[in-house]
């Protein structure tokens, strides 16, 4: 088989199209296969951690993103009986970060403008309308087939990253299995462009409320506020997506304010699932297509940019010739690690403590605010520069 000298990239997210920016800024040529018509405009993640934005930096992503998104400098607990119960300031990393802050913004924003800069490239070529359904691995390389518009084509390439999502096309054609468990609730996300600073003077762009029946989150983007509730499982969907039901939970924020303008309401199932595996052979899993989490401290997507940092600065230096092909097996290792003992391990702790009855969590909360080094180390776990740290030191 002749292979094109290029990576294949499935996905053109946010993780794929990061992937690709830190390829061809290194000169290595990428052709992305997305299957939807144009880029996404779904609106999921929105909120981008220290170290991701300083990765985004060095691919010269970081600027335009932050014009386009709110800085949260800050974020807090509260809880409906006691109002704050812990509020955390990103400015004690400063030392560690060049961005103390969470930007806040879409991830539809970030992928248009990776987008738009990757577009003017000779090395990189995106190809719409083109579904990734399957994978042949050879010693040289690898070949996916496409469908594209009902037709069948095939593309060959030195390796292949899965950055196809939670339903990954590239993750099944290699049979990976993605053990977990789906939450029995749903989230229910409800944005309205009210700005809840009027009626809770003391807010912050991200608060997150603690209560054991309706924990909610109050998330600021430019122009709206995206507050998430769980549905319980005996709620069906169609009374959840029902309108009435959206203005009944957000009747629960703020006593007494009621009937809100609501910009859209999206239903989410929620789940926990690893890849067995991160890499098979020439092919890689990357984002979404490699774990899931729930949303609870905003680390899916964040920890997918850091997977495709991570293993296409790999491929650069095998690319190269200055590592060897052994050197990817660290991705796999340093990676799929990370993502269990912190990514899934956060976000389930993050989900126990907003359902607790918040008497241990307050208790916790007041104990890490009050000692120095504990407020570090805990903003250096909730950013996530504690796992990419701790993924240098598995070597
Ligand atoms: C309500 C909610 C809030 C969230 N908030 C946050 C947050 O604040 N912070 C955070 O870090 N994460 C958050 N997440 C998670 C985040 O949205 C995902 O982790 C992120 O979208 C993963 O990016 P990705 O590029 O891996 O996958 P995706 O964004 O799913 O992109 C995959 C792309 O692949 C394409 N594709 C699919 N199949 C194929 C195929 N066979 N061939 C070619 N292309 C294909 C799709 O069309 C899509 O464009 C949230 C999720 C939800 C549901």
């Amino acid at each position: 088989m002749s292979v094109e000298e290029r990576v294949l990239i499935a996905g053109a997210g946010p993780v794929g199209l990061t992937a690709a920016a830190n390829l061809v800024r290194a000169g290595v040529p990428v052709t992305v296969l997305e299957a939807g018509p144009d880029l996404s405009e779904e609106s999921r993640a929105s909120t981008f951690h220290p170290p991701t934005l300083d990765m985004l930096d060095r691919l010269g992503a970081a600027a335009p993103l932050i014009a386009q998104g709110l800085k949260a400098p800050a974020f807090q607990y509260r809880s409906k009986q006691h109002g704050v119960l812990a509020q955390f300031e990103f400015a004690a990393i400063a030392d560690v970060t060049g961005h103390p802050y969470r930007v806040q913004a879409e991830q539809s924003k970030l992928t248009r403008i990776l987008y738009e800069q990757l577009r003017e490239r000779s090395e990189f070529e995106l190809q719409f309308d083109s579904a990734v359904e399957g994978v042949t691995q050879h010693p040289a390389g690898v070949e996916v087939a496409i469908n594209r518009n009902g037709s069948r084509e095939t593309r060959s390439g030195r390796w292949l990253i899965g950055a196809d999502g939670a339903r990954s096309d590239v993750r099944r054609a290699l049979a990976i299995e993605f053990d977990g468990f789906t939450w029995p609730e749903r989230f229910l996300v409800v944005s309205t462009p009210f700005d809840f600073r009027t009626v809770i003077p003391d807010l912050v762009a991200v608060s997150y409320v603690t209560d054991p029946k309706r924990w909610h989150f109050l998330l600021q983007i430019p122009g709206l506020c995206r507050v998430m509730f769980p549905v319980a499982s005996e709620e069906s969907d169609e009374l959840a997506l029902h309108p009435e039901f959206a203005q009944s939970l957000m009747a629960t924020v703020v006593p007494g304010v009621m009937n809100y303008e609501i910009a859209h309401v999206t239903l989410y199932k929620v789940h926990q699932r690893v890849a067995k595996t991160f890499q098979q052979g020439r092919a890689f899993l990357a984002g979404d297509a490699a774990h899931i989490n729930n949303p609870l401290g905003g680390m899916g997507m964040n920890g997918g940019i850091h997977d495709a940092v991570n293993l296409t600065s790999r491929l650069i230096e095998v690319w190269r010739g200055t590592k060897g092909e052994s050197e990817l097996e660290r991705y796999d290792r340093q990676r799929r690690q990370v993502t269990l003992e912190y990514i899934e391990k956060q976000s389930i702790q993050n989900k126990r403590n907003l359902e607790s009855d918040g008497t241990e969590f307050r208790r916790s909360l007041a104990e890490i605010a009050a000692d120095q080094a504990r407020t570090r180390e805990y903003l250096l776990r909730v950013s996530m520069i504690a796992s990419l740290r701790r993924a240098q030191e598995l070597g």
